[in-house]
C-alpha cells in the first residue's frame, strides 16, 4: 500500500513537464489552479501568525476540519508535520486521485463538532 503511494508521489514529482510558474501544494504535491488557490496561515492569524502558504482549497479545508487553531499553532505549523498525521495521509491518498481543480465540501471531523 505505502509503496504504491510512494510510486504515485514520485510520478507526480517529476518536474520536467511542469511550467516554472506553477504553484505546487505542499500538502498533496499537485499543481494548484488559480480557481483553487487558498492562503493558509501556518500559524493561525488569531495566534499571531503572519506566514502564509498556498494550498488547494480542499486541502486547506481539510486541515481546518481536522485541527483546532491551537493545535495548528502549537504542533501542526508545517506542511511536513501535517502530512504525517494519519487522517491527512488518508486524505492525501484520496485527493491525489482527483483532478487538480477538484473541490467538494469538506465534512468536519467528528472530534471537532
Ligand atoms: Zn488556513
Ligand atoms: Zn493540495
Amino acid at each position: 500500500m505505502i509503496g504504491k503511494i510512494r510510486q504515485k508521489l514520485i510520478a507526480l514529482n517529476k518536474p520536467v513537464s511542469r511550467p516554472v510558474t506553477a504553484i505546487i501544494c505542499p500538502i498533496c504535491d499537485r499543481a494548484i489552479p488559480n480557481s483553487q488557490k487558498d492562503d493558509h496561515h501556518l500559524i493561525p492569524k488569531s495566534k499571531g501568525g503572519k506566514t502564509t502558504e498556498y494550498l488547494h482549497r480542499i486541502c486547506h479545508k481539510q486541515i481546518h476540519a481536522l485541527f483546532t487553531e491551537t493545535e495548528l499553532a502549537q504542533q501542526y505549523h508545517h506542511a511536513q508535520i501535517l502530512k504525517e498525521h494519519p487522517e491527512m495521509k488518508k486524505f492525501i491518498e484520496w485527493v491525489s486521485s482527483k483532478p487538480a481543480a477538484f473541490y467538494e465540501k469538506t465534512r468536519k471531523s467528528a472530534r471537532l463538532k
